[in-house]
């Protein structure tokens, strides 16, 4: 148990950018499927739309948890990061545990759990599309 905890810390931790001035993740609706963008950082927190020209629009604030009722490996990192005095940290981990509407039907997911379904933020100039 103790190893598949240090691994999923790992892994987490890993996985964000340890500052959350900038954290912009692409996922999928779970009800739609549609692509929306997911902020947390200087910006705002919200979910929205991206739009090639206009930005982010029809954006929708985060929801975040209660740094008091989170468990597990969750509430292990929020309060390391509080205990250490990382409050912008702390602070993202509270958006990123915590619940956001779709911009697009207005369904309500966990923004940790489609951020494990998401895709870079932005397009790579240099992918080669197959038709
Ligand atoms: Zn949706």
């Amino acid at each position: 148990m103790i190893a598949l905890a240090l691994w999923l810390w790992l892994w987490l931790w890993a996985r964000i950018s340890m500052d959350y001035t900038d954290e912009h993740y692409r996922p999928r609706c779970p009800r739609c499927e549609q692509a929306m963008v997911v902020v947390i950082g200087d910006y705002g927190r919200y979910a929205a739309i991206r739009d090639w020209h206009e930005g982010d629009i029809q954006r929708r604030p985060l929801r975040p948890a209660d740094p008091a009722v989170l468990t597990g490996i969750k509430g292990w990192m929020a309060g390391t990061a509080s205990v250490h005095g990382e409050r912008v940290l702390a602070v993202g981990l509270t958006y990123l545990f915590g619940e956001g509407d779709c911009p697009h039907c207005g369904a309500t997911f966990e923004v940790a759990a489609q951020r494990e379904h998401s895709r870079p933020a932005e397009p790579d100039p240099w992918a080669v599309q197959v038709t």
